[in-house]
């Protein structure tokens, strides 16, 4: 799915809640979430606040109109919360589905692959009282970065 067409159709999932749950439409809601789908996967708090700044100026807010929102659009289900140690980041829910996440366990850099091959296996699974909308698959493992300095090291 490309960029703009996730950030559309996790906007029109986002009315969507707010209208059911009759909660008030704010300019700020919309805002962040269009920072989020604008950023790259895995974002802090302190990540979106600074690039809401960046991308729209006039509109003024404070970290915890941040963390407001941030309890609002997960509720609506339109971003991902992940808690990894001490550090909670949020990724997109439109656009990022049915992807692989590769996690390197010595520098934690991570990235998204495409699970297009597994994808058939993957949406066939039975799991009992659960109905699987999407996917999102972790491997752990070694960059190529790492895998090179260990044997530089050796
Ligand atoms: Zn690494």
């Amino acid at each position: 799915m490309e960029k703009k067409k996730a950030e559309e159709e996790a906007l029109e999932n986002l009315l969507l809640y707010i209208q059911t749950e009759k909660l008030r439409r704010t300019q700020e809601r919309e805002s962040i979430l269009r920072t989020i789908y604008n950023m790259e996967d895995k974002v802090s708090i302190e990540d979106i606040f600074k690039k809401h700044q960046e991308l729209f100026p006039q509109i003024h807010i404070c970290r915890s109109t941040v963390y407001n929102c941030i309890n609002v659009l997960l509720k609506a289900n339109v971003i991902h919360e992940q808690k990894d140690k001490s550090n909670t980041v949020y990724s997109k829910v439109y656009g990022n589905e049915n992807c692989i996440e590769l996690i390197c366990t010595k520098c934690r850099e991570t990235r998204l692959t495409s699970a297009d091959q597994f994808q058939p296996l993957l949406e066939n699974i039975e799991i009992p009282d659960f109905q699987t909308h999407h996917f999102r698959l972790t491997l752990y493992g070694t960059c190529a970065k790492c895998k090179i300095s260990t044997w530089n090291e050796k």
